[in-house]
This record gives structure tokens, sequence and C-alpha cells, in this order.
């Protein structure tokens, strides 16, 4: 994919991001906020897939399945990440596989167990959420979660890392992709952030 194509991408996600903030600063109540926003308004004509990006050295299959992450001792900041899943037609798939693993608060990955490692699918409406918290940095990273989004019956599988607005580090990670950047808001002690992918 050349950069000339990777634009009418770019400028629908920021597109679909803004309305998506505005969404969830003016409802407040986490889960409600990101149901009321309209679902990628402009996602109309084909658009491209999401960047697929490297699992990296740390990802464990066999994650368990739920949505929130948080567990007894860890600390960190918490999240409430969730967002669509769709075809390049826009529409929404049911039932896809997202697999979520990232690192603690200090930087580091549970390479021996599965904390802060979790799948859920998206509901009737194609929609996903996690619970969880903001992973640490770590040496020659910036900010970022780690994904794989399966749409049911098919044996591909996007895997790509979402990424973190106005982390300084963004600038010097050559993983980094503002393709990738989540959306934010914040709701009290919890931010939201969200990311629509496009299979
Ligand atoms: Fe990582």
């Amino acid at each position: 994919m050349n950069e000339r194509d990777r634009v009418p991408s770019r400028r629908r996600i920021l597109a679909v991001g803004a309305s998506g903030v505005t969404g969830l600063l003016l409802a407040g109540q986490p889960g409600f906020a990101q149901q009321a926003i309209a679902p990628t308004p402009a996602c109309h004509d084909g658009d491209e897939p999401t960047l697929a990006e490297t699992e990296g050295p740390f990802f464990k299959p066999r994650s368990p399945q739920r949505s929130d992450l948080r567990e007894a001792g860890i600390e960190g900041r918490a999240v409430e990440l969730s967002g669509y899943v769709l075809t390049r037609s826009c529409r929404r798939v049911a039932g896809a596989l997202v697999d979520l693993w990232h690192a603690d608060n200090a930087g580091n990955y549970d390479n021996t167990g599965f904390r802060l490692r979790g799948h859920v699918f998206t509901d009737d409406e194609g929609r996903f959420s996690f619970r969880t918290i903001i992973p640490g940095l770590y040496p020659g990273r910036t900010r970022h979660y780690h994904v794989k989004i399966q749409a049911p019956g098919e044996r591909s599988v996007l895997t790509t890392q979402f990424y973190f607005p106005d982390e300084r580090r963004n600038r010097t990670d050559e993983l980094f992709r503002r393709e990738l950047v989540m959306q934010t808001a914040r709701a009290n002690d919890t931010l939201l952030a969200r990311f629509d992918v496009v299979l």
C-alpha cells in the first residue's frame, strides 16, 4: 500500500473520530456514551481495510474470553476500549473475534499467565468493548495495544496495534502509524478509547 492510498482511509478515520469524541464528551457514562455514538457515519465508500502490523514477540494464543482485563493487583488508569468491526462495505460484523494483549502499567507483558490478555466476540451490532488499563511504556516502543481480529468463518486474521494520541514517542517509534491512533475522551477516572476496525 502506498502513501497516496492511505489518505482516504485516514481522512475517514479522523472524520469519524471527531463525531465520536463529541458523543463521548456529551454522554458521560462510559457504556452509554459509546453506545450512543453513531457508528462510522462516513463509512460509505468501500474504504480501505485497517492497516496490519507485526504481532511482536509477546502474543500468546488461547487467551481467556473476557471483556474485563482488570484484576487484583493490576494498577493503572482505567480504559474502556471499544469500537465496531466492519467490512469494507461498512457492514457491521457480528461474532468477530477480537483478541487483545498489552503491557502492564510498568511496561511488562505476562508471558507465563494471561494477565492483560483476553478476547471477546462482537455483539449483534458488530461492537466490541474491553475494560482494561493504559499500558506502560517499554524500551523502543510508544504506548500501544496489540489486537487480532477475525471475522466468523474466515481464516484470515488481522493483526495490528492501536496507538494513543499525543504520545511523545509516537514520533520516534518506527511501527507507529497515525491511521491506527484511537479516538479518546475522558469520563471521570476512565479513559474512553475507540477504534473501528475495517476488515
Ligand atoms: Fe508490545
